[in-house]
């Protein structure tokens, strides 16, 4: 059984606290690999590492920092099937959706290799009389990306693109779940160029976090995961004065209204709901039934769900792989076993696959599933679909706006002024019409409102490029001497 290591000044090395995480095959139920949970010296060695590489990386030109984000995006190109695989034999998503989830993590690195136009500064010349004052964004030094384990490619490069090409320098703790792609993301940016150092990463849990959290030298911290931990890290963070992003959970809500095309809804409600065993941060787990769209959609939607072929990622044929862990597949089953006053119309317990040693288990369908029931309360994050039925778009929309989360939504209808005032109306972050899964593509950012997100920035895109920059404003004068006098009075401009 091999370790997976930490990444420490341009290589691997061995982790040294013996306190092993297994990663499990979640296919076949089996351990196939551990990483050695840093120790706070260890993390604190991982800081150290990216603090003397930071005023190198600091003075590299706009252009060098772009050159290696161009190469870098060469690499992983090159290597997206390689990639692809390391994802789906530690997550369990199939190879396909690896492959989806690698395309809009290269997005972001596209994105970062043009960030210099972004990063320009202002300049007003003649702001008093031979004063010109200006901008500059200029890096925050080394900051730490906190990253879950369903996205172990896409999240980590949200964040370490636009983080490294503002001028920082990185330290990455991975889920100890899926923390391959890490090491590789780390290679590969040695290999376009990346300084020694100004990447490191650390395998580990809680205690690799806080000490990050913690830390003196790190001035800024990613995170995204859970919303309760998202909220502790954003807490604990924030009250040691850093600048902080945090993610958290979700439950996405897709409104149907009665003029919508059932079948295309229905594509899109299963798309988005199973897609990854459910697993998404932006995945649907509810659908909201409009008045007469009910009954329909939800024939419609069952149908579809009869069809899905489950199966480890291995299997070309398969659409939906292994939840991450037995833990967490048995909690989503658990929903299942107590549906209280919700109806199951499918039982995904029941699929011959879940009788294997793998943490399958089948996409499920709860109907009329009451507001005060787990089922819609919980960020259930597994293949569980459950559907609320409401009378009126009013109705929809309250739903939707007192959910605890905010993170993505999404309506279906044929009615452009509809959509619109949803678009209007709806308290949250990231909103789809007649697209459920609405991630935004990388020239914008993404985030959630509410209990999505703790922090005032989203993350990637040009709010990305902020949060991972200052600005420092320069007033400047080049006096002719002949004019300069002493003078008590505040500065005046005009
Ligand atoms: P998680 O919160 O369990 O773990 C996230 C990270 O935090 C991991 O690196 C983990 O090692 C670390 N961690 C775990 N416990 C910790 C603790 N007590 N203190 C400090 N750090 C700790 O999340 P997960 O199970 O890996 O990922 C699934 C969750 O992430 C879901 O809730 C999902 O909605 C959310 N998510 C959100 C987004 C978003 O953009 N909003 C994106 C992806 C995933």
């Amino acid at each position: 059984m091999h370790e997976i290591k930490h990444w420490l000044d341009g290589t691997a090395v061995e982790g040294t606290s013996g306190r092993r995480l297994p990663v499990w095959d979640p296919a076949t139920g089996e351990q196939q690999a551990y990483v050695v949970a840093a120790t706070a010296e260890e993390t604190a060695r991982a800081v150290a590492s990216a603090q003397r590489a930071y005023p190198g990386w600091r003075a590299a030109s706009l252009s060098r920092r772009a050159e290696v984000m161009f190469r870098f995006r060469e690499l992983v190109d090159a290597h997206r099937k390689e990639i692809a695989s390391l994802i789906s034999a530690e997550h369990g998503k199939t190879v396909a959706d690896a492959a989806g989830e690698l395309a809009r993590g290269l997005e972001n690195i596209e994105f970062a290799a043009g960030a210099p136009h972004l990063l320009k500064g202002g300049y007003s010349e003649q702001a008093s009389t031979g004063v010109d004052v200006y901008s500059i964004r200029q890096p925050l030094g080394v900051v730490a990306g906190i990253t879950p384990f369903n996205f172990p490619a896409m999240v980590p490069l949200w964040m370490l693109c636009n983080a490294l090409v503002c001028g920082n320098t990185f330290v990455l703790k991975p889920s100890e779940k899926d923390p391959s792609v890490a090491l590789m993301l780390a290679d590969l940016l040695r290999q376009a160029g990346l300084p020694d150092g100004a990447f490191n990463v650390v395998q580990g849990d809680r205690e690799a976090v806080e000490t990050l959290i913690d830390h003196p030298d790190v001035r800024a911290l990613s995170f995204v995961g859970s919303t309760p931990i998202a909220r502790a890290v954003y807490e604990r963070g924030t009250r040691a004065g850093k600048r902080v992003q945090a993610l958290g959970g979700a439950k996405n809500h897709m409104v149907v209204l009665p003029d919508a095309d059932i079948d295309a809804a229905a594509d899109a409600a299963v798309s988005a709901g199973y897609g990854s065993a459910g697993e998404r941060c932006m995945a649907i787990s509810v659908v909201v039934a409009v008045g007469a769209s009910a009954d329909p959609l939800v024939e419609a939607i069952k149908e579809r769900v009869g069809r899905i072929s489950v199966g480890p990622a291995t299997d070309p044929a398969a659409e939906m792989g292994p939840l991450i862990s037995r833990e967490h597949r048995d909690k989503v089953a658990g929903y299942l076993a107590e549906p209280g006053a919700a109806e199951v119309v499918v039982d995904g317990r029941s699929a011959p696959i879940c009788e294997g040693p793998g943490f399958f288990l089948g996409a499920s369908l709860v109907d009329k599933v009451p507001t005060d029931s787990p089922l819609y309360t919980d960020e259930i994050f597994g293949p569980v679909l459950a559907v609320v039925r409401v009378d009126s778009y009013e109705q929809a929309l309250e739903l939707v706006n007192d959910n605890e989360f905010g993170n993505g939504t999404a309506i279906f209808t044929r009615d452009g002024g509809a959509a619109r005032q949803f678009q209007y109306d709806v308290v949250c972050g990231m909103v789809g019409v007649n697209v459920p899964v609405p991630v935004p593509v990388a020239y914008y950012s993404f985030g959630g409102w509410k209990s999505s997100l703790f922090g005032d920035l989203h993350m990637y895109g040009p709010e990305g490029l902020q949060f991972y920059t200052r600005t420092k404003v320069v007033t400047s004068r080049w006096p002719d001497p002949a004019t300069s006098e002493v003078d008590l009075g505040f500065p005046k401009v005009r």
